[in-house]
């Protein structure tokens, strides 16, 4: 077996010139003087031993990271989703762009650029009695940690900044394909990107998609082993905003990654492994956070290919 502390603190030493590097997200004001110096990084095998390095302790608002698991609440009850109301195919476009959903009448490409994202929180919307409240229910019991809670005041700061976001949502809308109250499912959706976690809460979060869709912490079937490995393709093709193809060729994995800088990414049968690093590159993505993800499939020898 690979020795995994062994290989985080080659990779933590190997990533320092990094640190403080990049851009933070600063258009969603309550994250804009995170510290780009921060790093952590965490490995979860299967059986629940678990590796970590770096800032380990420090919480962060998971942003896009939710989208998979919205999304994996959405196709559990939904399965015609991803043919109706949604595609599944990488945009090529910035997650936040307008121009493809004019010209594709309101149908986002994919569940994981944020019109995506917005129309999954309606069907969530749709789908839940009390929507905020079971959607922290389901991803508190994914990560088998009672005292995970969104972060009100980013979750407040991203509603009054998120015009780009009302932009697309009001367009899906227009297109009749929003079934709510717009500002219910925004509300819903910036709850959903507050959540906050620590890099082993989320390699914990998202075993159940290394587990072929049972979660290892409790045993319980989340979702089939068939859609488990369709939520891990959409993530390769397109976790990662239009790096997908960048991110594929160096990582070799199924990952999805946030504005806060958090990414997960899954070794299907073995493992998931979380990083957090605040300073994001051009596309959007945690530079240092690639970056790591990049050294330890290299080192640990275990991509998907
Ligand atoms: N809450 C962020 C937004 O809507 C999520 C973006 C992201 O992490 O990609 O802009």
């Amino acid at each position: 077996m690979n020795d995994y502390n062994y290989i985080l603190k080659q990779i933590y030493q190997d990533i320092q010139p990094l640190l403080g590097k990049g851009r933070v997200a600063d258009y969603i004001p309550a994250l804009a003087n995170a510290d780009r110096n921060k790093f952590a990084m965490a490995v979860r095998l299967l059986d629940g031993t678990q590796f970590s390095i770096g800032n380990i302790d420090e919480t962060f608002s998971i942003q896009s990271v939710s989208k998979v698991l919205s999304l994996t609440t959405v196709i559990a009850e939904n399965d015609e989703f991803l043919s109706t109301r949604c595609g599944k195919e990488p945009s090529g476009t910035p997650f936040n762009s307008l121009v493809q959903l004019e010209y594709e009448s309101g149908i986002p490409r994919n569940p994981f650029i944020n019109a995506g994202a917005l129309v999954t929180s309606d069907q969530m919307y749709t789908n839940l009695n009390n929507p905020k409240k079971d959607f922290l229910r389901f991803v508190r019991d994914l990560s088998g940690n009672r005292e995970l809670e969104y972060n009100e005041k980013i979750a407040r700061s991203e509603f009054k900044a998120g015009f780009r976001n009302a932009a697309l949502i009001n367009l899906m809308k227009d297109f009749n394909n929003i079934e709510n109250c717009i500002d219910g499912v925004l509300d819903t959706y910036y709850h959903q990107c507050s959540i906050e976690m620590n890099c082993a809460n989320l390699c914990d979060t998202f075993s159940f998609l290394a587990n072929y869709g049972v979660n290892p912490i409790n045993n319980k079937k989340v979702i089939s082993r068939s859609v488990a490995k369709r939520i891990n393709a959409i993530m390769l093709t397109c976790g990662t905003y239009d790096a997908v193809g960048d991110v594929a060729y160096r990582i070799g994995l199924p990952a999805k990654s946030g504005v806060g800088g958090g990414i997960i990414a899954i070794v299907p049968g073995l493992l998931t492994v979380s990083v957090w690093s605040p300073g994001l590159d051009e596309k959007g993505n945690s530079l240092a956070g690639i970056k790591a993800l990049e050294l330890f499939t290299t080192y640990a020898d275990n991509s998907i290919f």
